[in-house]
């Protein structure tokens, strides 16, 4: 199991739990910038360790946090964090966010299932382009030709621009009048691009509580990708399979977006019965999202297999807010590896015209 085995992954959690013992926000702050630290380390932290027992030094690794990571190499535990969260009268909700963070692959674990050539899967390779990322048009802090940019740089042939829709007011949702600029913006750099990338004219949409999305369905007409995701009612264990199923049943949705709004040690997300959320994804050919973003991993490997087992088609995003971002792509090919999904099931692997016309044909379907 690549979860288990994830030595940066089980130190990063250890740090966590101590920035959480903390008293001082700013302690704890310290802590979490040492987590993120290693969790972004490229080579397992186990190849750090020099045999008279020290460590390398790793830039935002301070002493304290040191010592966490030796005596976790030792023992796989750490009695300095256990005493911290002792004494800190913490301990539930410390506990409770140690829940929250299954299946996340740290950096070197990504690095390490992208070169792992026992694994069926896509490979970097067959990426062709990234179907979810948020521009300067909304709360992303990249501008259109940046990403055309750095598409080209990763060797990609397109991506979907897929800024907030309007029911997202709080992350810049864009009013059906900026959405029309933006098209004619797209359109515009689109012509001059011509034969080396294309951008896709996508959104990424609201799905309410009530399992509807927040756009009409003239108003998603108006698009080629339409992402719908949830952004709400994330933290409760009710059930919410009927929500679900209702998204991916709506005419017009091309990918269900990080399916669980889940984030690394703080958020549960959507509790649902997958199974049936991924039949009717399956059913109505809607792509399940695995969102690379370090923080959500969603879906992860483990929920992935089940989708396979449904039959459904996969997108693999990135999720980026800026150009250094578009390397999140990178996780959810890792995790699209582990969970074994053919490369042909992969929406963002297929040819350009493909994805083209299959758009099309996903966006003239009637509800079922
Ligand atoms: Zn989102």
């Amino acid at each position: 199991m690549p979860a288990t085995s994830d030595t940066n992954a089980l130190v990063a959690a250890l740090l966590r739990d101590l920035a959480a013992a903390q008293k001082s926000t700013r302690a704890g702050w310290g802590y979490k910038r040492a987590a993120n630290a290693v969790l972004e380390l490229e080579v397992p932290i186990e190849s750090l360790a020099g045999p008279d027992g020290t460590l390398a030094k790793i830039p935002n690794v301070g002493p304290k946090s040191q010592q966490v990571i030796l005596e976790a190499l030792r023992t796989r535990g750490s009695p300095t964090v256990e005493r911290a969260i002792e004494a800190s009268g913490n301990a539930a909700d410390i506990q409770r966010r140690r829940t929250l963070r299954s299946n996340y692959l740290s950096r070197s674990q990504v690095l390490a299932a992208l070169r792992d050539e026992s694994l069926i899967g896509p490979t970097i390779e067959d990426y062709r382009g990234d179907l979810q990322m948020h521009s300067t048009w909304s709360d992303g802090g990249q501008t259109l030709e940046e990403i055309i940019e750095g598409g080209i740089e990763r060797e990609y042939e397109f991506c979907g621009i897929t800024d907030h829709s309007y029911g997202l007011p709080i992350a810049g949702g864009l009013s059906m009048e900026k959405l029309a600029k933006q098209h004619a913006e797209i359109d515009r750099l689109n012509r001059r691009y011509k034969g080396r990338f294309r951008l896709i004219k996508g959104i990424e949409a609201n799905i309410r509580a009530d399992g509807s999305v927040d756009m009409t369905s003239d108003e998603r007409a108006t698009l080629e990708l339409v992402v719908a995701a949830p952004h709400s009612v994330l933290r409760s264990p009710s059930d919410q399979t009927a929500r679900m199923i209702a998204a991916v049943a709506t005419p017009g949705v091309h990918i269900l977006g990080h399916p669980r709004g889940r984030i690394y040690g703080s958020r549960p997300g959507v509790s649902a019965r997958w199974n049936e959320v991924f039949d009717a994804a399956a059913q109505s050919g809607v792509a399940v999202e695995l969102d690379g973003d370090p923080a959500r991993q969603d879906m992860d490997f483990a929920m992935a297999q089940a989708a396979v087992e449904a039959g459904c088609l996969f997108a693999l995003d990135s999720d980026a807010h800026a150009v250094d971002q578009l390397s999140y792509a990178e996780t959810a090919i890792a995790h699209a590896r582990l969970a074994g999904i053919p490369a042909d099931r992969v929406i963002n692997c297929w040819p350009l015209e493909r994805l083209l016309d299959w758009l099309v044909q996903m966006r003239s379907r009637t509800a079922i």
